[in-house]
């Protein structure tokens, strides 16, 4: 079996058992997976890209254990909120959603975020919305009411609740009652919209028709459309922020079973909060943060992917900027390892072919032993903390090793595959040459502050070196001589 990566298993919290469960998808070595996407009406927050960060995890992950995958994530392009925007703006619905789902688009870019097989847009799918309706409506589990929508009865469909886990008895839900809106609390859980009819105040010019009137569907509606249509009737896999989980993902559970009548998806699994400075982040609050808010104040996309990335799903995240600077912190001491095996690498190459064509086996050792833990935390329901402490154990003991001189080229070029390796399911490592930038009056600054040493000026080889800090450049001592760095410490911003 391919998905047992050295006999390892792939194993993950099920939000609807309450249990790790080892994971096995319908179709072997085929997963399917839905992710609820954004809805379209403003830049996406940080707290949804720790969501969408996550689902990448599981994604690359998934491919890591050597399984094909096919993953839908949709754009919620109409709703409440998108067609509030759209009224505002004075335009169409379309007119007002594209220039976010293209921002969307750059921030996945920049948070290394791998592209999907499926973006669909809700309203492109509203014809397999209508047919969902009618079957609904043919089975009497949905319904028309007096004020011409259509709502799903949720006493017909005996497992309502199965996933949240919601307790009836004292929720006292009210079958009379309807909740006509998109997003609501469990406290009013009760009969959801499915179609709403046409009301030219709320919906201005956006509405389709339909065998039941001019309207729209509701958001819930949505999901299990696109999802059905693009990856059958039964997923692997559908995940989601914790947020989605009442009244949406049940919402989806109730249509799509009732429509399809076999199970909707096997395993839901759904990220925790994140939080900024342990507060809930609101703009009220004045702690509200797209991504663009991030890379304004010059932190990277791989920055914040790390930062979002390096917690465990299943924990709150807590945002913080001291947190930031730790991310680009290490970061750094990663690049500053790679650019020092890539040196070793590279030593090698003028030597001839016999002196080191294969790695030591102690170092090759190392790199087995780390891959194996790597991937078996990793397996264990995406333990990320865990997995990069392997990371860092490892590349503690290689710099022991490479301060002892104790790497042949050979073997760092078998550190820096493992390491793009890692990198497949991390996402944050760059193995581009860095060099290029330094400005060549530093250059020539370094040179003449070798020379002034050599020539025991010490004063003048101490006024270079001021000239250099000043620039932002530190001094490095490596094995191939003295280079210039960019000094990230002296470059935080304020
Ligand atoms: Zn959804």
């Amino acid at each position: 079996m391919n998905h047992k990566r050295n006999g390892i298993e792939l194993k993950f919290y099920n939000t609807a058992t309450r249990s790790k469960e080892v994971f096995k998808p319908r179709e072997e070595n085929h997963v399917r997976m839905y992710t609820c996407g954004p809805t379209v009406y403003n830049y996406a927050h940080i707290g949804n890209f720790r969501t969408y960060v996550f689902e990448d995890l599981l994604r690359r992950t998934i491919k890591f254990f050597g399984l094909k995958i096919t993953q839908v994530m949709n754009l919620t392009d109409v709703d409440d909120k998108t067609i509030k925007g759209a009224i505002a703006n004075d335009c169409t619905l379309e007119e007002f959603t594209q220039p976010y789902k293209d921002a969307f688009f750059e921030d996945l870019a920049s948070l290394n975020i791998e592209r999907v097989e499926h973006y669909p847009a809700a309203t492109g799918y509203i014809p397999e919305m209508i047919t969902m309706i009618l079957s609904l409506l043919d089975k009497g589990i949905a319904y028309e009411s007096h004020d011409g929508s259509i709502y799903y009865a949720i006493d017909k469909f005996p497992r309502y609740g199965c996933l949240s886990h919601l307790n009836f008895d004292e929720l006292k839900p009210c079958a009379s009652h309807r909740n006509t809106s998109d997003e609501y609390e469990k406290e009013n859980v009760s009969d959801f919209v499915l179609w709403k009819k046409c009301d030219p105040l709320r919906d201005g010019k956006t509405f389709w028709d339909s065998p039941f009137g001019k309207g729209r569907p509701g958001w819930h509606l949505e999901c299990s459309a696109m999802a059905i249509s693009l990856l059958g009737p039964s997923l692997d896999i559908h995940v989601g922020g914790i947020d989605n989980m009442f009244p949406h993902h049940e919402n989806e559970i109730a249509q799509s079973e009732a429509f399809t009548q076999k199970t909707f998806s096997k395993l839901w699994m759904h990220s925790e909060h994140l939080l900024v400075d342990n507060k809930k982040m609101s703009k009220s609050l004045g702690n509200f943060y797209t991504l663009r808010d991030l890379l304004a104040k010059g932190y990277t996309g791989t920055q914040v992917r790390y930062m979002l990335l390096h917690t465990h799903y299943k924990t709150s995240l807590n945002f913080t900027f001291v947190g930031l600077e730790a991310a680009k912190a290490t970061l750094q001491r990663i690049q500053d390892f790679i650019r020092r095996m890539q040196e070793i690498a590279s030593s090698g190459e003028s030597e001839s072919s016999f002196s080191s064509s294969s790695g030591s086996d102690a170092v090759t050792a190392l790199l087995k032993k780390g891959l194996h833990e790597f991937a078996e935390v990793l397996a264990d329901d995406l333990n990320i903390s865990s997995a990069l402490a392997v990371l860092f154990e490892l590349i503690r003991d290689l710099n022991g090793k490479a301060d002892e001189e104790k790497l042949n080229s050979a073997d760092a070029k078998n550190i820096l595959e493992l390491l793009q390796e890692l990198n497949q399911v991390l996402g944050v490592f760059s193995f581009e040459k860095q060099e290029v930038e330094i400005p060549l009056y530093l250059q020539e600054a370094l040179q003449k502050r070798i020379e002034a040493r050599q020539n025991k000026n010490w004063a003048e080889a101490d006024s270079l070196r001021d000239t250099i800090s000043q620039a932002g450049y530190i001094i490095e001592d490596t094995p191939v001589g003295m280079r210039l760095k960019k000094d990230e410490i002296a470059r935080r911003p304020a």
